[in-house]
């Protein structure tokens, strides 16, 4: 799918209603789609992961990777807490702790610790991958039909 930039920069802002159209449509299917990982990745993440209801007022406050070690130092497992997937900015909130739990069960079983700035701008480009992929598969097809109407 092809779109010059100047329209891709109008699709892709937040506050585009594009952006909100298309991103109602959003499931934790594409957000899993998204990222190549394999099964036993999924598998373990949702053994660990709760999702919450963004509309809770202190939602944010919970979402995250919280890593577990044991008594020796060795990353033993993790706890994710993301929102339910209702629009793009629950979804980008999905990709961006995904991303983080994929780089610590990479490294489970050992004493892992993530270089924090490191850590944050991979999973930041996660999200700006996710929504550039998601907007320019679905932004478009919208568009379209939007101009057939
Ligand atoms: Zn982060």
């Amino acid at each position: 799918m092809f779109m010059d930039i100047d329209t891709f920069s109008k699709l892709h802002a937040f506050d585009n209603p594009i952006m909100n159209e298309v991103g109602k449509e959003i499931t934790l299917d594409n957000v899993e789609a998204f990222f190549a990982y394999d099964d036993a990745f999924w598998h373990y993440l949702k053994s660990k992961t709760s999702k919450i209801d963004s509309h809770h007022p202190n939602a944010r406050c919970f979402y995250g990777v919280y890593p577990d070690y044991d008594s020796s130092g060795i990353l033993s497992g993790m706890s994710v807490v993301v929102p339910i997937i209702i629009d793009m900015a629950t979804a980008l909130i999905n990709v961006h702790e995904f991303r983080h739990a994929f780089e610590l069960y990479e490294h489970l079983g050992e004493p892992y610790h993530p270089n924090v700035e490191i850590s944050e701008q991979i999973a930041g480009d996660a999200e700006t991958a996710f929504s550039k992929q998601y907007v320019l598969s679905k932004g478009s097809k919208w568009l379209e039909e939007q101009t057939l109407n």
